[in-house]
């Protein structure tokens, strides 16, 4: 048993010493003073928020009209979930408002569901520590249903995301 837990112990300390170092180099690199351009780490739209930062990530890679946020502090290190709870308030472009609670996934982000892909605003708040972090996103549809591109050279007002042939002449449809 001793030499047991000698292979399996050495292993995961080592893991942990070097998880310690990586995060350690992440920080420093984080408050250097260079003057490189921040990145969103999830590709998303990073909103400043007191002192953290809010990164939503909404596009076509993820579910069918989900949102997600990630939480930052100031110099991006990434916030685990535990213990934090958000809502979202949306305003879709049809005027209706409707909120829900942000579902914590994963270790580091929330997930919450849109009632379809058109634009919206965005109001977001986070519970961290009994301190509320608030801010608001403003984001043109997420692009899951392809706009028209294709028209008929007599008749504009043909649209089409496909292509096809002009109901009212037949011709077929050109690439706009
Ligand atoms: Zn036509």
């Amino acid at each position: 048993m001793k030499n047991l837990n000698r292979y399996v112990l050495l292993p995961i300390m080592l893991l942990c010493v070097t998880m310690t170092y990586a995060q350690h180099d992440h920080s420093s690199h984080g408050g250097s003073h260079t003057t490189h351009v921040e990145q969103p780490p999830n590709g998303g739209v990073i909103k400043e928020a007191g002192k953290y930062k809010i990164e939503m990530v909404a596009n076509m890679f993820l579910k069918k009209d989900q949102l997600r946020f990630y939480l930052f502090k100031g110099n991006f290190r990434a916030i685990l979930n535990e213990g934090i709870t958000g809502t979202i308030t949306i305003k879709s472009n049809d005027k209706k408002t409707s909120t829900q609670s942000l579902q914590a996934k994963g270790n580091d982000f929330f997930v919450a569901q849109l009632q379809n892909s058109g634009s919206f605003q965005a109001t977001v708040k986070f519970i961290i520590k009994g301190k509320t972090v608030s801010t608001v996103f403003i984001q043109n549809g997420i692009g899951h249903h392809s706009s028209a591109s294709y028209t008929c050279s007599m008749h504009p007002e043909v649209k089409s995301d496909t292509f096809g042939t002009c109901p009212k002449c037949g011709m077929n449809l050109e690439k706009q």
